[in-house]
């Protein structure tokens, strides 16, 4: 997969060099690309923003160094791929797991990270015309600037796309994966601080740890966060929490 970010603080992405994402890049199932916008400028300032038509505060990012960026990007786009150009925004739809899938179907993403007020409207609209165009927003509340989203969905995206998270299985059993949160995790020792763990753990039980795990996945997402339960896709349930 290709991901393409454009931003005015390319050095905020620094964190795609490290851990498994970074790894990622060396091995080659992830070929990442950060722009700086003001590349994109053609005064001797570099001047990525201006005062908002109709007044008010702060300022809006002029729409064409981003027209330069994009158009150079989608040049650069594999072979067939319509770009997905992921416009970070607390107006936007929030990412999830389920986006994040979605996400890494896709041949080419692109982050355009906003600052300031924002990215001026137009260019949504115009970039249309050669990607598809999602805004998405990480939560509701402000960010100062969109890196930190892009950072948080190529990490989310990444670590789906097969060979980058060694264990596939750790993919299967994980928050979100099935609609519910996943079950506590407890390491060696086995009694720390005065605190135990759940005996069944070292019953040696596969079928009854199955079980107990399924049961903490209902309980803590009850606890937690109940409005995932009214949207659970009933055929992920397994066999035995039907019966239960
Ligand atoms: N004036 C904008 C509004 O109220 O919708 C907020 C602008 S914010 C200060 C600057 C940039 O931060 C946005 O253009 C966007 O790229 C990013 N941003 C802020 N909050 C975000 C969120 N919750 N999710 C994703 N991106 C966010």
């Amino acid at each position: 997969m290709r991901v393409d970010v454009v931003t005015i603080f390319p050095e905020y992405l620094a964190a795609l060099d490290v851990s498994l994402i970074g790894r990622a890049r060396k091995d080659g199932l992830l070929d990442v690309h950060v722009h700086d916008l003001r590349d994109f400028t053609v005064d001797k300032h570099r001047t990525v923003d201006d005062t908002p038509y109709g007044g008010g505060a702060g300022m809006v990012m002029k729409p064409e160094p981003w027209a330069l960026s994009l158009l150079s990007i989608s040049e650069q786009s594999p072979a067939g791929a319509r770009p997905l150009l992921v416009v970070p925004s607390p107006a936007g739809q929030v990412f999830n797991q389920a986006l994040a899938h979605e996400f890494a179907g896709r041949e080419h993403l692109v982050f355009a990270c906003g600052r300031y007020e924002g990215i001026d409207e137009r260019v949504l609209d115009w970039a249309s015309e050669s990607f598809d165009v999602l805004p998405v927003s990480l939560g509701d509340y402000v960010l100062n600037g969109g890196e930190v989203a892009a950072l948080a969905m190529v990490e989310a995206v990444g670590r789906l796309i097969p060979g980058v998270v060694g264990n596939p299985e750790s993919l299967v059993e994980e928050s979100h994966a099935d609609g519910l949160l996943e079950y506590p995790v407890y390491t060696k020792p086995s009694f720390w601080r005065g605190r135990g763990i759940p005996p069944v753990l070292l019953s040696g039980n596969h079928a009854k740890i199955a079980e107990f795990r399924r049961t903490e996945q209902f309980i803590r997402t009850a606890a937690r966060r109940p409005d995932l339960l009214a949207s659970i896709d009933v055929p992920s349930l397994t066999a035995t929490d039907r019966a239960a």
